[in-house]
């Protein structure tokens, strides 16, 4: 779906920019005669192919697009579309041919030559040629400096290839040409990438470099949460245990709903300090601000559990099970809990009926058309109108989670 769209973004521009260049150009001598260049930008067959190609139909597309290219070989940008048709269809080599055809021909202005090497670079980068894409980007940004979508696929590319210092430049080349509205976007991204750099300086040993690295992140955005994580990480390792759980805690201030990043660790090193209270408090002090925080509750539950307070714990679990039933988690935690009160006849009831009305334990069916959900088999999906497109849903196994997904190829 990204893809899609991104091919929309780069077709609509060329089509903006070529039809505005090529205006003068409208007629030309072929033949002996003279033909309107207008023509297959005209004929029914080009808007045709513009609307299936929307509707995402891309066979029809090219077949239309196909049609109206043979009205006016030169219309160059229907050459392109169609390239870059082959290759949101897998046929990368084709693909690839067209584009680089188009390349060859005499007298293309610094703009379409430009158009015509990012649509190769795509090509390249769809087939895996990282570094002929690579190159081609590169080259793009030779004829037309500040290409935004050159800059981004450069910058992915770098990602890929875990080239931290290069994707963090591009990613600052980018930060300058944007609005002032867009700054803290492109700070959070630089952000994750001084993290990144970090993590690279940690596998080599050079704890300092990482420190500051995690410094730089925290002060690019305050929201860098995994930046503080590890930087706390290195100060808990360097001996600095307060200043660690200080560090942690900044997280917290920054991101309360993402305070579960550190529970253990802050739970571990206040222990250390002989801090004891420090964490349970904590917990209360999340709990009281965000009545439906089920991550606090679980945490202090398991706390309390691990302090020999299961009684206690198993109140505040119950509480987290009513804001989050489908927390494996934390029925894990109940059931420990439980096991240490002898199973308590009034406590197993409780958590029967807490559970009972859970969604969890409904028979839950979705359609494969729409992904529409239903608690009942249906045989036309209200949504798409489809019919019997129900399948019983269920949730993957844990070690069943790193299935790969192969939206991208299917396009
Ligand atoms: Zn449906």
């Amino acid at each position: 779906m990204a893809d899609s769209l991104a091919l929309l973004a780069v077709l609509v521009a060329l089509l903006v920019g070529l039809a505005a260049g090529k205006a003068w150009e409208r007629y030309k001598l072929r033949e002996g005669s003279w033909i309107d260049r207008r023509k297959a930008r005209e004929s029914p067959h080009y808007i045709l192919g513009l609307n299936f190609l929307v509707s995402n139909q891309l066979d029809l597309a090219i077949e239309e697009l196909t049609t109206a290219a043979g009205i006016d070989p030169d219309a160059l940008e229907i050459h392109l579309i169609l390239g870059n048709l082959y290759r949101e269809k897998g046929q990368v080599t084709r693909a690839i041919q067209m584009h680089q055809q188009l390349l060859r021909r005499p007298r293309l202005t610094k703009l379409e030559h430009a158009y015509v090497l990012l649509c190769l670079a795509l090509d390249f980068r769809r087939a895996g040629f990282v570094d002929r894409a690579l190159e081609a980007f590169t080259e793009v940004l030779r004829f037309d400096t500040d290409n935004h979508y050159a800059l981004l696929n450069l910058e992915k590319l770098h990602e890929e290839q875990h080239q931290w210092e290069e994707a963090y430049a591009i990613r600052q080349r980018l930060a300058a040409l944007a609005p002032e509205e867009q700054r803290q976007h492109h700070q959070a991204i630089l952000a994750f990438l001084e993290t990144q750099l970090g993590l690279q300086a940690l596998e080599r040993q050079d704890e300092r470099t990482a420190a500051s690295r995690f410094e730089s992140a925290v002060d690019l955005d305050a929201r860098a949460l995994p930046a503080y994580v590890r930087l706390g990480d290195l100060q808990h390792r360097a001996g600095h245990a307060a200043d660690a759980v200080a560090t942690w805690e900044r997280l917290i201030a920054k991101a309360p709903e993402r305070a579960y990043l550190v529970f253990s660790r802050i739970e571990a090193v206040s222990r250390e300090l002989g801090d004891a209270e420090r964490f349970p408090a904590l917990c209360r002090r999340l709990i009281a601000s965000n009545p439906v925080d089920w991550r606090a509750r679980l945490a202090l539950g398991r706390h309390l559990a691990a302090v020999g307070r299961p009684s206690d714990a198993l109140d505040l679990l119950f509480d987290s099970l009513v804001h989050n039933p489908h927390a494996m988690a934390i029925h894990q935690v109940v059931w420990r809990a439980l096991a240490a009160v002898q199973f308590d006849a009034d406590r197993v009831q409780r958590y029967m009926e807490l559970t009972r009305e859970a969604v969890f334990y409904l028979d839950p069916h979705v359609c494969i058309r729409c992904r529409y959900r239903s608690t009942e088999l249906l045989w036309q999906c209200p949504q798409c109108h489809e019919w019997n497109t129900f399948i019983e849903e269920r949730i993957a196994s844990a070690e069943d989670g790193e299935e790969e997904d192969d939206d991208n190829d299917a396009g």
